[in-house]
């Protein structure tokens, strides 16, 4: 067997054992049956991986470029080329089952990453980007740990035991580091354990909406459904021990910091209790709350007189059953994308409620299964699945970022904000037309008037169709009141309704909004931000809040596109990696210098001033009462990696355990 328990090889380095490797136990003819189907480009890079050998990314083995989303499987080859290239690796990856071929010991150069993307894409793409690509595709390191373990207690706690909670527990057990993690849920997976209204799934390709270093080789879907997210989540935990150090049903009231001792004091309680009955001491506080969990319950009078259930699509019932009901629901953004097509299918009548129309994309493997073929790639051939992620992660994610710049030359400000923009608002807008092409009464509501990107782009989970069904009806009358028969709109019209949903999305401008949290002199986070006006250095750290950090924090949601996940691992990577210098250091406390704060949030008001979320025209949850994007970050990966992969000390005021600061600057928050 040539398998070690770290893949690649262990001289790259690229993960602690335990992580993701492809099984050499397959027979010949499982391996014929999948070459049959395989993707070429991406077998290609595959095999320059695997033998280090440039040949099969020259020619005659170049691939053309995608020409949609999908994935380009024949690489438009010809038959012979196609033939060659599938021989070829079916010798290939017999000698690697045999140990024959073993994975070079030196890992890739990060240039020789973005090099072998960018034949297998056929378009450029910078060397810079070759380090991140292989971080993301698990092949080089984006852990660490102290140099020794701790030679005095130190302790972590995380609040929070979805994605990025659970992404920062495991990272913490891999690195010898103790932590308690908590969570009002029952079980871990956050969002992916409380949102379960019908359709719910992720509307992120599944095989980006995974760990870089754990990924799961064998979806069910391109776009998987929440029990299988919930599921993932929860095998991770089981997986790296996380139940051993997870304090569920336990709601965290206040994080206090405790000057003279340079620690946390968190107070917890049972989840549906109001005071705490316990108190757990930590060096270090990570908040994990995530963005979009606090519902947004919309102000409409009447509200409560419903007779109904009404439910908001976070907090879903599945006692509930929608069949021969007839259902209103009001809002069009990600959540209604998926219910609504959903129950339409379930209830009597549908009746949606749209304020404002959503742009949204058409995706070739939107609704797909994972062919057999696929999974057995993923799960068999060295480096396979890593280089269809990172082909995702490109092009999902910065590939797109300057669709969202504003070239404030542009002629035709206001439909779109570039050229590039305009391009993508045609294509969106033949699109609808052509889904609605028979609907002319539909078509005049559903064409978005501000540029794509304005709000979230959301992928089509069967809407325009689903708005041409007999039992659904699309009313663009603004909404008057609540009764206790249905909705009544501004035209005098009365919309019964069984069941009331919200699908009004979250309070995301309350960044930490339910957590209390008490810096050096007693200051309250919230306080100092001001309402809805979360700001961090780099998203995820506060002058004032000494060894207290924040994942998926103010202005770190990528809008452009690609993957929570990724900047959840970069966050992950930084406080891991501040941390393990605390304890090989000795330091009492690490807190942000204000001038290194204060100055990278001007640089990113500059940028953001850039976007087409501040260029205005749209009501998002990005924006707060002020008018300031809160939300999303301006930054490409690639801009956002380079700050934070590394932390710079001189960013930080250093304590040590027994002395006075190392570095001067106080804080002067
Ligand atoms: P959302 O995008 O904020 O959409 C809320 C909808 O409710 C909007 O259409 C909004 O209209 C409408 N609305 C709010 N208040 C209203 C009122 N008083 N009267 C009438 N309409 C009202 O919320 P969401 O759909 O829950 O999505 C939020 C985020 O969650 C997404 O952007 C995404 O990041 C995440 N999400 C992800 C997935 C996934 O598949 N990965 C699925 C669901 C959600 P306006 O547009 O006019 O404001």
């Amino acid at each position: 067997m040539p398998q070690s328990s770290t893949f690649p090889n262990p001289n790259w380095g690229a993960q602690p054992a335990g992580a993701f490797a492809p099984s050499p136990d397959f027979t010949d003819a499982e391996l014929d049956a999948a070459l049959a189907q395989a993707n070429l480009p991406i077998l290609l890079g595959s095999l320059a991986l695997l033998t280090g050998d440039d040949q099969w990314i020259s020619e005659p083995y170049l691939p053309t470029a995608p020409k949609d989303l999908g994935d380009h499987d024949s690489g438009g080859f010809d038959e012979a080329t196609a033939a060659q290239i599938r021989a070829h690796a079916r010798i290939i990856l017999r000698g690697w089952r045999a140990g024959e071929t073993t994975v070079p010991a030196e890992p890739p150069a990060p240039e020789r990453i973005a090099s072998i993307l960018s034949v297998m894409l056929a378009e450029p793409i910078a060397p810079e980007y070759g380090r991140l690509l292989a971080e993301e595709m698990g092949l080089a390191p984006r852990h660490s740990e102290p140099a020794v373990p701790p030679s005095t207690p130190f302790h972590v706690v995380i609040i929070g035991a979805g994605i990025s909670g659970l992404a920062m527990a495991i990272r913490l057990g891999q690195a010898g580091i103790d932590y308690t993690i908590v969570d009002k849920n029952d079980s871990v997976g956050g969002t992916w354990h409380e949102n379960t209204y019908p359709g719910c799934g992720v509307d992120t390709p599944s095989y980006l909406y995974a760990l870089s270093f754990d990924p799961k080789p064998d979806w069910s879907a391109y776009f998987a459904p929440q029990s299988e997210l919930d599921a993932y989540w929860n095998d991770l935990a089981d997986r790296h021990d996380v139940h051993a150090h997870a304090r569920l049903q336990t709601k965290v009231h206040v994080a206090s910091y405790d000057e003279a001792t340079s620690s946390w004091n968190v107070t917890i309680g049972s989840a549906d209790g109001d005071h705490p009955s316990e108190t757990l001491t930590a060096d270090v506080v990570i908040s994990a709350v995530g963005l979009l969990n606090q519902p947004s319950v919309p102000n409409i009078p009447g509200l409560d007189a419903f007779a109904g259930p009404a439910l908001h699509t976070a907090r879903w019932d599945d006692s509930i059953d929608l069949t021969g009901k007839s259902v209103a629901v009001i809002g069009t953004g990600a959540s209604a994308m998926q219910f609504v097509p959903a129950s339409s299918t379930i209830a009597d009548h549908v009746t949606v409620f749209q304020r404002t129309p959503q742009w949204a994309m058409p995706h070739p493997l939107k609704g797909k299964p994972v062919d057999d073929a696929s999974r057995f790639l993923n799960a068999h051939v060295p480096f396979y699945v890593a280089w269809y992620r990172s082909r995702l992660f490109w092009r999902m994610g910065d590939k797109v970022w300057k669709l969202l710049q504003v070239d404030p030359d542009y002629p035709h400000l206001g439909r779109a904000v570039n050229k590039a923009n305009d391009r993508l608002r045609a294509h969106l807008t033949e699109y609808i037309e052509h889904e609605l092409a028979e609907h002319p009464e539909l078509l005049a509501e559903s064409v978005p008037d501000y540029p794509p990107y304005g709000k979230r782009l959301l992928i089509d989970a069967g809407w325009f169709s689903t708005l041409t069904r007999d039992n659904v009806e699309l009313v663009t009358a603004n909404i008057e009141t609540v009764t206790v028969t249905g909705v009544r709109t501004a035209d005098g019209v009365d919309h019964d309704a069984d069941v009331l949903v919200l699908a009004t999305g979250f309070k995301a401008v309350d960044v930490l909004g339910s957590i209390e949290v008490k810096g050096r002199d007693g200051r309250d986070l919230h306080e100092v931000w001001g309402e809805g006006d979360g700001r961090a250095y780099l998203g995820i750290t506060v002058p004032g809040f000494p060894n207290f950090f924040c994942l998926y924090g103010p202005n770190t949601n990528t809008g452009h596109g690609g993957t929570v996940i990724a900047g959840t691992e970069m966050q992950v990577q930084h406080v891991t990696a501040l941390v393990a210098t605390m304890i090989d250091r000795q330091l009492a406390s690490v807190e942000v210098r204000a001038d290194v704060h204060d100055a990278y949030n001007a640089e990113l008001d500059a940028a953001m001033a850039r976007t087409v979320w501040d260029y205005g025209g749209t009501t998002t949850y990005y924006r707060n009462d002020r008018g300031r994007i809160v939300t999303n970050s301006p930054w490409r990966y690639i801009d956002y990696w380079a700050r934070v992969h590394e932390p710079d000390e001189a960013d930080y005021i250093v304590t040590e355990k027994t002395a006075a600061p190392v570095t001067s600057e106080p804080s002067t928050r």
